[in-house]
């Protein structure tokens, strides 16, 4: 990519043009056409190592956070499909999305509650049901309770570095500049503008956007004490048999086991997506490897092992969760996300500049789903000093955010 050095300022840039940026930067050309708008990007335009890579998110409208959360994600349906027919291609691919456990599990009753709440299209199915509409999903363990199934229609998958890749591809055609492999330093706002230190040179901006994921303290060190840092492994299971995993024939899906071992009652979760790659399944696990870690901790993570130990655990649970898988991953990979403290997300002006500087980020293993919104939340904020709609709970922490009733934490997809 060509760095267009040519000015030195610009009406808007965005800091980080990964899942949420991406989005921002292609916002600001819809809310302020004609503005000077500047990407900058660390990595390449499109990388590995931020917290969208890994082939497929999940997405849900019968969301069991309920509450603030439901008109924001019904309101990004509408844009992912609107990505989807702008950029004919499947960003969005909406297959459905399945919830089985045992109808008393405590996921399950939140869910149906927040359907009910909100008057959203769903199917119920009993385990025989189940059986017959997705026979891939395992038998429950004899003598455990019987599973029902929660069919969320508006769910589906998205292609996440598709997203992004569009995301720019919208903002580059409304004439935004994007800058990749340059790395911003530092971000100082002053009383005419924000000054913003890259590697490649200092650039000034009348309002900047800050989208730098999982790496926000970098530039807020502040925000080290309110997001941490977690490691998320996602494994890939074959099966013999592909058929019942293609996306005409499995929605997205989650699954919870309620065991009871000697050593009490264990609950197993996973989530996963029908097969994108034509032979192999998507099948996470819900347990973090690793645990909380700095950024550069994450990057020696990113290039280590999970440990042997814990991919075994991680098979035999996908056992469990499905039949006719092969009982090895045939692919794994690392990666990372912010969380706050009640898994809702930094999305505000930055205190002391005036509304000059906005922030994106702790989107806790969940902002794929509301990239768009999220992102359009952002360019208003920048654009028009505020942004309808947007929830108090995404204010600055200056204080540790106690989880809220109003907030329930958001799970991991
Ligand atoms: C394994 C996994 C599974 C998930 N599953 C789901 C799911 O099913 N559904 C869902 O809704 N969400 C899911 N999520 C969460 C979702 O993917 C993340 O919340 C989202 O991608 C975070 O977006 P972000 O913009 O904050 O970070 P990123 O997408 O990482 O973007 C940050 C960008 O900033 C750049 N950057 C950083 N520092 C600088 C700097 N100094 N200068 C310039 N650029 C910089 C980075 O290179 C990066 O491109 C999952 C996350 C993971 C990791």
């Amino acid at each position: 990519m060509t760095h267009d050095h040519s000015g030195t300022h610009y009406d808007y840039v965005v800091i980080g043009c990964g899942t949420i940026g991406s989005m921002a930067l292609w916002q600001l050309t819809e809310q302020a056409p004609g503005a000077r708008i500047l990407g900058i990007e660390r990595f390449d335009r499109v990388h590995t190592k931020g917290s969208y890579s890994g082939e497929s998110r999940l997405f849900r409208v019968a969301l069991k956070e309920g509450g603030i959360y439901i008109p924001m994600v019904q309101q990004a349906r509408r844009m992912w499909l609107a990505m989807n027919e702008r950029s004919g291609r499947d960003i969005f691919l909406p297959v459905g999305a399945v919830s089985v456990g045992p109808a008393d599990f405590p996921t399950m009753v939140q869910t149906m509650a927040v359907i009910e709440e909100f008057g959203l299209d769903h199917e119920v199915l009993d385990a025989a049901e189940l059986a017959e509409r997705f026979p891939v999903f395992a038998a429950p363990a004899p003598g455990a309770a019987p599973d029902t199934a929660i069919l969320d229609p508006a769910g589906g998958g998205i292609r996440p570095e598709l997203a992004v890749a569009w995301a720019q591809q919208f903002a580059l055609s409304g004439g935004a500049t994007l800058w990749d492999n340059t790395r911003v330093l530092a971000v100082e706002p002053g009383p005419d503008h924000t000054l913003i230190r890259t590697e490649r040179g200092d650039v000034t901006a009348d309002k900047v956007i800050v989208a730098t994921g999982s790496w926000a303290a970098d530039i807020f060190p502040d925000l080290a004490a309110h997001i941490s840092v977690q490691s998320i492994p996602l494994t890939w299971y074959l099966p013999l048999d592909i058929t019942g995993f293609l996306p005409e024939n499995l929605p997205i899906f989650m699954r919870d086991i309620v065991r009871e071992t000697g050593g009490g009652t264990e609950i197993w979760h996973c989530y996963g997506a029908p097969t994108l790659d034509g032979y192999s399944v998507k099948i996470s696990h819900g347990d973090f490897v690793g645990g909380a870690t700095t950024p550069d901790g994450l990057e020696a993570l990113r290039t280590g092992e999970i440990p042997a130990d814990v991919v075994r655990v991680f098979s035999e649970r996908t056992a469990a969760f499905f039949d006719g898988m092969l009982d090895a991953p045939v692919r794994i990979s690392l990666h990372h996300d912010g969380f706050t403290a009640d898994h809702a997300p930094v999305l505000c002006h930055v205190p002391g500049t005036g509304g000059a500087v906005t922030v994106a980020t702790g989107m806790s293993g969940n902002g794929m789903k509301f990239a768009p919104v999220y992102g359009r939340a952002a360019a208003q904020l920048a654009v028009d000093g505020a942004a309808p709609g947007l929830p108090d709970a995404f204010g600055y922490p200056t204080a540790v955010r106690e989880p809220s009733p109003a907030v329930i934490p958001a799970t991991l997809h």
